[in-house]
């Protein structure tokens, strides 16, 4: 399975940050999903919930960022969500808009808990 895949290597690279801060917990992890990276969110969920089960990571939260694709416009700067695969900018009606986003798939943050206050939560 394609997910599972991806899951096994999301909790990875969770650890390998974790190797980082010895005697740290990771409590969440942060993984965008672009609209056209081919992952079925739900099922990815799934899987990374099945891996954390039971395993060193349990604890950890998977937070997963749908995107949607995204395109930006080089004359006027406008950034817009694409639907029905129109590119043209919506603003300007320039045709040669240039991809933002949409295909990615990474982690986009790790939260590590060291068991001290870090003065960053709220109170
Ligand atoms: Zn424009």
């Amino acid at each position: 399975m394609h997910e599972m895949g991806i899951a096994s290597s999301v909790l990875d690279a969770v650890r390998t940050e974790l190797t980082k801060y010895p005697g740290s917990r990771a409590t969440k992890v942060g993984v965008r999903i672009g609209e056209w990276a081919g992952v079925d969110v739900e099922s990815l969920r799934f899987c990374c919930e099945a891996l954390i089960m039971d395993s060193d990571l349990t604890g950890l939260a998977v937070e997963l960022d749908y995107r949607l694709r995204r395109n930006g416009c080089p004359q006027c700067g406008h950034e817009f969500a694409i639907q029905n695969y129109a590119t043209q900018c919506p603003r300007c009606d320039c045709e040669h808009t240039v991809p933002l986003g949409g295909t990615e798939l990474d982690i986009s943050y790790i939260e590590l808990d060291d068991g001290e206050d870090d003065g960053t939560s709220a109170p």
